[in-house]
């Protein structure tokens, strides 16, 4: 059991979904990411049934009963109607390394609110891998683990850097220099903070791009937590999503889709 990196409170479960087997947090339905991080379902509203009733107001009609309306979402998941999935939402709060947070941030559709650099001091908490990864051998866009001479030297190199620049911010806030032009010195592994309110088809689009092979194995941990998620509040929506929605390229996704009960 380890503690929960949200509450602090909680400590976690050993959850398993599909191949996976994750640390959660009962207390503030949260799993820990990656060293320090978290992703955390703090909102949701709607469902499988207000997809069906958007789907549904077309023709003046409303729920059906599960088969047919499970019916009616898995069609419209084939065809492409995307629009009964924009009447739910989804509210995270997330915890990440600043180049994480850049790459969710480029997803348009959805809200954002980050914790302000101006505004409060940066703890020391950095992201540290365990594992260096190099250069996917055929796929510019990934990377691959792999043996690394002087692996365990390398990551001393990287915590020494990260180091070195908060030590460097500390005394600039210390000498009296604003905090929106210390945090300049910090590094890309530094965590924030954000919540992000996204609906269901923007979610999907978050799903098929990053949970996906191409998409940084960091990001990835975050995307995998996402489709528990999703799959917990609105399961016909992930189910029709796995078999006929889902384009991307993930192991994850197919063990999900052969282990599910969909
Ligand atoms: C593996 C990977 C590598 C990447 N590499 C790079 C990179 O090297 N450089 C880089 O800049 N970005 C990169 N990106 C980011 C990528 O280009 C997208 O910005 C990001 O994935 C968000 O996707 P999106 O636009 O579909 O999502 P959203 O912004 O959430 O948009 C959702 C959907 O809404 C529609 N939409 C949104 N805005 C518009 C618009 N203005 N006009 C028309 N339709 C719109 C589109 O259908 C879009 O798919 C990468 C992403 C991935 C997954």
């Amino acid at each position: 059991m380890t503690i929960c990196n949200r509450c602090k409170k909680g400590f976690t479960i050993d959850i398993t979904f599909g191949e996976r087997r994750w640390d959660f947090c009962g207390n503030c339905y949260s799993f820990n990411v990656l060293d320090s991080g978290f992703i955390a379902l703090i909102e949701f509203g709607g469902g499988d049934e207000m997809v069906v009733k958007a789907a549904r107001i077309s023709y003046g009609k409303e729920l059906k009963g599960k088969e047919q309306d499970k019916k009616l979402i898995n069609y419209m998941m084939r065809h492409n109607h995307g629009t009964p999935f924009e009447h739910s939402f989804f509210i995270f709060h997330v915890k990440a390394p600043i180049f994480v947070a850049r790459q969710w941030f480029r997803h348009r559709i959805g809200s954002f609110n980050e914790i302000s650099g101006r505004y409060v001091e940066y703890p020391e908490e950095f992201y540290i891998p365990q594992k260096l990864r190099v250069p996917h051998p055929q796929n510019k866009q990934a990377s691959v683990e792999a043996e690394i001479e002087g692996e365990k030297e390398l990551i001393q190199l990287y915590e020494n850097s990260i180091k070195s620049s908060y030590e460097s911010y500390k005394k600039l806030i210390q000498s009296g220099v604003a905090r929106e032009i210390a945090r300049a010195v910090l590094p890309l592994a530094l965590y924030t903070q954000f919540y992000w309110t996204v609906n269901p088809r923007s979610l999907m689009n978050f799903i098929n791009l990053r949970v996906s092979e191409d998409a940084q194995w960091e990001i990835r941990q975050y995307a995998e937590r996402i489709v528990f998620f999703f799959k917990d509040k609105m399961p016909w929506t992930f189910s029709a999503f796995v078999q006929y929605g889902f384009n991307g390229k993930s192991d994850f996704m197919e063990n999900l889709k052969k282990s599910e009960d969909l």
